[in-house]
């Protein structure tokens, strides 16, 4: 049986699956297909599925036109039986305690595939900070790294950025738990280089992306230095992810962003595009490109398309008139359940989020060891070992995928429980 004949015995999914809409019933799902497989024991499939802690903390904060505004702000330590709690912080005004456990499983998970000594956890502040001062960011900041404070710390748990925080709000964060507990550099990760952040950092989600991409060609048979790909999403992620590719001679035929898309057919001149985004914010009006939408970007007939920007994008109408030969799962959560089936019934292979854009924290675990040894590494350095840890996973995922006749994203659940399940025996049983 070939490789991509293999996977066509996906399970199928019951007519019930078809409701699953959250994001914690998703992870539910794919955790129940993957803990069946291996024969989970049901009190281990609790406990793995309930978070260890949480945190629910009230952030009062001062507006600059003297206001007192009350925000409610969470973290969530969902597993640590691996090693210390790992995930980002989010300020939005969508964040609620069931976007942040979903999160914070999918951290427990993510790691545990990359095989880095860490947990999942994640956190974040019910507030829409795009009309924040720095001044009230910082404050903001400050309020909460104090209130979480307590179950925090380099060898509990580390936060770092994820949406609207960024590398200036990691310093508040070190500098805050610093007045209390000393200098500590590895209380959070994604800092600026200057205090402590890792070299590599910024390009590490698309590196990681790029690296699964060519191991995952290799598996399936197409050949990466002449073939063709589509990105949705410009960002960082998307950038970084169609420079590499670009760098190993493959054609990037289109790209979008928030505002539209751009089409070649004969592949974009990515270096002169970089540039272009850096000066117009968007891709749209490269010259020697026809404009494509976020909604045609998809179909266009290529090897490799890459999700880099929303989730839900790649739904069961997308994913059946689509033409390509393998998906890799840059964003979060872009594609539906009924895709999914879809992708498996059509023998397109799907590199799973939680395996392709682990480079991310990849990275961020470099720069935690980094900070506790108070040593630097070089980018060379970074990248190696990211080649190496990026590699590896994705080997372990296909292997297990073969072995067991299944797809890449129950393939990469059941290595994750597998893994955090041995250590729970280990440590408690
Ligand atoms: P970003 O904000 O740097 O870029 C997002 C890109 O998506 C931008 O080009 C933006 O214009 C585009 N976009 C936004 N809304 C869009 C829409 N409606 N239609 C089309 N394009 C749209 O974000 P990023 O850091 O590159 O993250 C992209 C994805 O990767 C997200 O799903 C994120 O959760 C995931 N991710 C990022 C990292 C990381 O290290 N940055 C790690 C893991 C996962």
């Amino acid at each position: 049986m070939s490789k991509r004949q293999a996977l066509k015995t996906l399970p199928v999914a019951s007519a019930s699956h078809s409701t699953i809409h959250s994001p914690m019933e998703i992870l539910n799902y794919q955790f129940e297909q993957a803990a069946n497989l291996i024969k989970l024991e049901p009190n281990l499939q609790q406990l793995l599925k309930e978070p260890y802690r949480e945190l629910h903390v009230q952030v009062p904060l001062k507006h600059d036109n003297g206001e007192l505004k009350i925000y409610h702000g969470y973290r969530i330590q969902h597993n640590a039986v691996r090693g210390p709690y790992k995930g980002g912080i989010r300020f939005h005004q969508d964040v609620d305690r069931n976007e942040v456990l979903a999160l914070a499983t999918l951290m427990t998970w993510k790691t545990a595939i990359v095989n880095i000594p860490f947990g999942g956890a994640k956190g974040g502040i019910a507030i829409d900070p795009t009309s924040l001062s720095s001044k009230e960011m910082q404050a903001l900041t400050r309020g909460f790294t104090s209130k979480i404070d307590l179950i925090i710390g380099p060898h509990r748990d580390i936060p770092a950025p994820d949406v609207n925080t960024d590398a200036k709000v990691m310093a508040w964060m070190m500098d805050e738990y610093g007045k209390k507990h000393g200098y500590t550099p590895a209380i959070v990760t994604g800092k600026p280089i200057a205090l402590g952040g890792s070299a590599g950092r910024s390009e590490a989600t698309g590196r990681g992306t790029v690296f699964t991409i060519v191991e995952a060609c290799k598996a399936y048979g197409i050949e990466l230095s002449k073939a063709t790909a589509v990105i949705q999403g410009f960002g960082n992620v998307g950038s970084f992810t169609a420079k590499f590719l670009r760098e190993l001679g493959c054609k990037v035929l289109a790209v979008t962003d928030v505002k539209g898309g751009v089409f070649n057919a004969n592949g974009l001149d990515i270096p002169a595009l970089l540039k272009y985004v850096q000066k117009e914010k968007t891709v749209v009006g490269f010259p020697g490109s026809e404009p494509i939408s976020n909604d045609q970007i998809f179909y266009t007939k290529c090897d490799i398309v890459v999700p880099a920007a929303l989730g839900g994008v790649l739904t069961g109408d997308v994913a059946r008139k689509m033409n390509c030969r393998l998906i890799a799962e840059a964003a979060n959560n872009p594609t539906t359940k009924e895709a999914d089936e879809v992708f498996y019934k059509n023998n397109v292979p799907v590199i799973p989020d939680i395996l392709c854009n682990a480079g991310g924290v990849t990275v961020s675990y470099f720069e935690w060891a980094q900070n506790l040894q108070q040593y630097r590494w070089t980018d060379k350095q970074v990248n190696d070992e990211l080649s190496k840890t990026m590699r590896q996973a994705f080997q372990d995922v296909y292997d297990l995928a073969k072995k067991h006749n299944i797809s890449l994203r129950t393939a990469a659940y059941t290595l994750a429980i597998d893994r955090v399940a041995e250590a729970t025996r280990l440590r408690v049983l």
